[in-house]
């Protein structure tokens, strides 16, 4: 049973002494207990990292550098137990975690090498003057995270911040809550980061992720999580005016052409929505089918889905949905969509409880007859669940892609590279991958279009969105 408190230098019981309780998503089960910071441990927090703040920014970048080097290789040194630690609170397959732990290291590894690139140009006013540009860290940055890859969202925001001279303070999900902190421990007592400078405070979002987003010393805030969340933070930002980046949620298409490497799409596509059981803000859910080729490839497309494996057994492919909540709420779909008048090719079902020994798992499941109008074509399900829609042509499969309010991913299958190309401009969406869904990696910025969020996470683009550029003119 764990219990765990916040990071604010050490270890830091609650002020309230209140716990929520955390239930493990392989068995229905209590598996430990998450504080709940009030408004004074966030307090605590962003104080206590903004006193860290001066002598962090003026440290050598190299300096930051050798620092967020020595945390990719500690997580790296503690892996099995960070693994595991996910694992229990994700119930995520035993395969899995290890990738995104190794995936969470690399952020730190690849920022560590960029510390000395957030530079500034020189502006040509003529010969009387000297203009120059810097780009200087916003002080403590609020970084708040979902349950669905806690260790991974929190590295991407937090490693970025860390390498051009913010202080951090991170509120992971009160789902997921253990990595981050055992992140903020490791790092103070393991890699030499100075205390203050990056803390966790646990908790829920109404009370301790608002308290954090509010907070008069908070002068930005990275966040990750679903739209609702988004907007409800959005509006304290706005009030406060300082500078937000959301990660929201997506619906993402997913074009095959009759031109495409069919083996290669349909294993592409059945990837692309069952990989975390669906709980990924850029899954493909939302597959469009060339007409020309609809009939074979739903009907290999649907024996593939068939043949995914999914539940408690660690080699898996399909792991447990994280939260109860959200179980019930994919569950939802299937009555919903079957109301509608869809019709489910695969899956549809929860596993019987002799196969989930309590848990939460759900079947991979194919939605066909599906119009873009229905509720199951819109909205984010966020679980193993896709729906397939067919198309005549490119101009229609466009049409269809970008009839959306989300835009954060969209792939594209065909070996004809000029159509990829010609639709991959005209995608509202942040990040397009051709033959291979989600391809990419740390250093391929990602980010929304439209109501999937704004700013970009990953890549050099990253270090923009967490310093501030400072414009200085001297007249000679
Ligand atoms: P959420 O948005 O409620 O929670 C994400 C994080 O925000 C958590 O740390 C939570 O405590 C915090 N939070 C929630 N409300 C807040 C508020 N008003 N102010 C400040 N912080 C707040 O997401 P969830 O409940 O974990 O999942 C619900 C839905 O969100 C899912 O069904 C899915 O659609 C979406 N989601 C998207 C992503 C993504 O990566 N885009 C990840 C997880 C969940």
């Amino acid at each position: 049973m764990f219990r765990y408190l916040h990071f604010i230098g050490k270890d830091v019981e609650p002020d309230t002494g209140r716990f929520i309780d955390k239930l493990s998503p392989a068995t229905g089960q209590k598996i430990g207990e998450v504080a709940v910071g009030s408004a004074a441990d966030v307090d605590r927090a962003v104080r206590h990292a903004w006193a860290a703040f001066p002598a962090w920014r003026e440290q050598h970048p190299m300096a930051r550098g050798r620092i967020l080097m020595a945390i990719a290789t500690k997580l790296r040194e503690h892996a099995a137990k960070l693994a595991e630690m996910e694992r229990v609170e994700t119930g995520k397959p035993a395969w899995q975690n290890p990738h995104e732990i190794e995936g969470s290291a690399k952020y730190f590894e690849f920022y560590a090498g960029l510390v000395s690139i957030n530079h500034g140009e020189i502006i040509d006013l003529g010969p009387n003057y000297h203009s120059y540009t810097t780009r200087e860290p916003f002080g403590v940055v609020g970084v708040i995270t979902p349950w669905n890859a806690p260790l991974q969202q929190a590295a991407r925001a937090i490693a970025p911040a860390l390498a051009v001279g913010n202080v951090v303070v991170v509120k992971p999900s009160e789902e997921t809550p253990g990595t981050s902190a055992f992140l903020a421990q490791i790092a103070v007592e393991e890699c030499g980061l100075p205390p203050g400078v990056l803390n966790v405070v646990q908790g829920n979002g109404v009370e301790t992720g608002a308290s954090l987003v509010s907070h008069p010393l908070v002068r930005k805030v990275a966040f990750t999580g679903s739209l609702r969340a988004g907007r409800e933070i959005g509006k304290i930002a706005a009030e406060r005016v300082i500078p937000l980046t959301l990660e929201l949620g997506g619906k993402s298409p997913n074009i095959v052409f009759e031109t495409a490497d069919l083996d290669a799409a349909v294993a592409g596509s059945v990837r692309a929505f069952t990989l975390n059981a669906g709980q990924i803000c850029v899954a493909g859910t939302r597959l469009l089918v060339q007409q020309s080729i609809y009939d074979d490839f739903v009907s290999r497309l649907v024996a593939a889905v068939k043949a995914v494996t999914v539940g408690p057994q660690d080699d898996a492919f399909v792991g447990a949905i994280t939260t109860c909540a959200q179980f019930e709420k994919v569950k939802a779909y299937f009555e919903i969509g079957v109301a509608e008048g869809a019709t489910i090719a695969a899956g549809g079902e929860a596993l019987s409880p002799e196969e989930s020994n309590g848990g939460w798992y759900i079947r991979p499941t194919v939605f066909t007859n599906v119009k873009q109008d229905m509720r199951i074509a819109n909205e984010e399900i966020f679980g193993p669940v896709l729906v397939v829609i067919p198309f005549s042509d490119e101009a229609e499969a466009i049409k269809i892609a970008n009839d959306t309010d989300y835009g954060l991913g969209a792939g594209i299958w065909t070996k004809d590279l000029a159509c990829a190309h010609r639709v991959a401009a005209k995608l509202e969406a942040g990040q397009v991958f051709v033959n291979e869904y989600q391809a990419g990696g740390i250093e391929t910025p990602m980010g929304g279009y439209k109501q999937s969020g704004y700013g970009r996470e990953k890549g050099v683009e990253s270090l923009h969105h967490y310093s501030q550029l400072k414009c200085t003119t001297i007249r000679l």
